[in-house]
């Protein structure tokens, strides 16, 4: 599929007037789009919710935005706790699945209320000595079921690889452990693969989940009262991607809830996704302008964005797709490494990349950064974090977090000892 900008040159020279690049920049109207369409999907499950997965995109102006849609919020950390707590989010909207948590950090979940998703059977006398013998009325447990998972069509993800959930022996200890616990209503969680690019991903991992909940109904006793997809639905990063169709996904899932669930007596299981990179990946651009081009061995351009704005390119290999704005029609005939100023040389936004000649002075967006683009920043090489801007529907630009200043860098040296040099830098 053709990958189009969401903002045009024009748009672009706007708003660098005000805010200098390079800066995330959200396009509102494609996520709204987005939660409608993820709602209409799962309309026919009455308990439906999405649970966005903060760390896709920790930010409260965008997690106001998903509130709209009544949109819970999947937590891994204090922080994203934190978050969820000052946007209003209530404890049925907060989800905390963590792995190898902190004590404080279930202190804190436990006090806001929130949905309990234990990563280990050993977190049950953990969480025992810090909030006591009286568990919350429901909770969830994560599952891993071993071995390989593959699709049809090749996708394939390796949880026996991974150090998420329990073995199925011991997800089932773990539920009537918890039932001693006082434990009335329970859920079922799984995550086996990441950045699935097809329609079968959910409807095989609702399969499976189903089934062993009904095994598990039965076997113990117990109500499940939600099943949760987890994330993994994935985007295409490469125009030669098919993107996926979440009424196709919710229908796969519908499909199997019928043939299993309903059967068995557990027509009432809400269905629980906890989507993050699907909600935001596509919506979210990295804005940069072409500050140097330099010819030695390969023809490189310089930008002034660098993998702290974007680590997916150095640390997966990942491919993010490049637009030159304003020469969306000229030929690709040009073939660039587009790398930042780390001092790493795999600080590289594309390899050789056909691409229209680039100019200096000329914007690249690159697509597909929110999700785990932003977010994923550092400070290494002293660099500082750009802003985020929030396009609305109407054209209008809001700053939802202004770029980090040195300031902000040195907020965690002792200042009063740097101060006077420090005030001189911010003049
Ligand atoms: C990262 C994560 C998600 C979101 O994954 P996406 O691939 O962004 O949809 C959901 N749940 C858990 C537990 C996660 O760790």
């Amino acid at each position: 599929m053709k990958k189009t900008p969401f903002v045009t040159r024009d748009k672009i020279e706007e708003i660098v007037k005000d805010h200098p690049t390079p800066f995330h920049i959200y396009d509102e109207a494609g996520i709204r789009r987005t939660a409608q369409a993820v709602k209409d999907a799962f309309a026919w499950n009455e308990g439906f919710r999405e649970y966005f997965a903060v760390k896709a995109t920790p930010n409260p102006y965008i997690m106001k935005i998903m509130q709209d849609y009544d949109f819970g919020f999947d937590c891994s950390s204090e922080a994203e706790l934190v978050l969820s707590d000052v946007v209003g989010a209530d404890g049925a909207h907060i989800m905390f699945t963590s792995n190898e948590t902190p004590a404080r950090e279930y202190a804190l979940a436990h006090r806001l209320g929130a949905i309990i998703n234990l990563d280990d059977i050993t977190h049950i006398p953990f969480l025992a000595s810090i909030i006591g013998d009286e568990f919350p009325e429901t909770m969830s447990c994560r599952y891993n079921p071993g071995g390989i998972f593959q699709l049809s069509n090749g996708i394939m993800d390796n949880p026996g690889d991974s150090k998420y959930g329990m073995t199925k022996e011991q997800l089932i200890e773990a539920y009537a452990q918890m039932k001693a616990h006082g434990v009335k209503h329970f859920g079922l969680h799984a995550f086996l693969a990441s950045n699935t690019v097809t329609n079968e991903y959910y409807p095989e991992l609702a399969g499976q989940l189903f089934e062993l909940a009904a095994v598990i109904h039965k076997a113990l006793g117990i109500h499940f009262s939600f099943i949760n997809l987890s994330g993994g639905v994935g985007v295409p990063y490469r125009p030669d991607q098919e993107p996926n169709d979440i009424a196709v996904i919710g229908e796969g899932v519908h499909q199997k809830f019928d043939e299993i669930l309903v059967p068995a007596g557990m027509g009432d299981v809400a269905i629980y996704t906890e989507m993050g990179r699907f909600m935001m990946a596509p919506y979210g651009a990295l804005v940069t302008k072409a500050i140097h081009e330099k010819h030695i061995y390969k023809e490189y351009i310089g930008v002034d964005a660098c993998a702290a704005n974007l680590m997916r390119p150095a640390m997966y290999g990942a491919y993010h797709h490049v637009t030159v704005l304003g020469k969306e029609n000229e030929p690709c005939d040009h073939r660039y490494d587009v790398v930042g100023a780390l001092c790493e040389n795999n600080d590289k936004f594309a390899v050789d990349r056909m691409l229209p000649k680039i100019d200096k002075g000329d914007y690249l967006y690159i697509h597909d950064t929110g999700a785990h683009g932003s977010s994923m920043g550092y400070n290494y090489n002293g660099r500082l974090w750009s802003a985020e801007l929030l396009l609305h529907t109407d054209g209008s630009v809001q700053e939802i977090r202004r770029a980090e200043t040195l300031r902000d860098y040195f907020a965690t040296f002792d200042q009063t000892e740097f101060a006077d040099k420090l005030m001189d830098y911010e003049k």
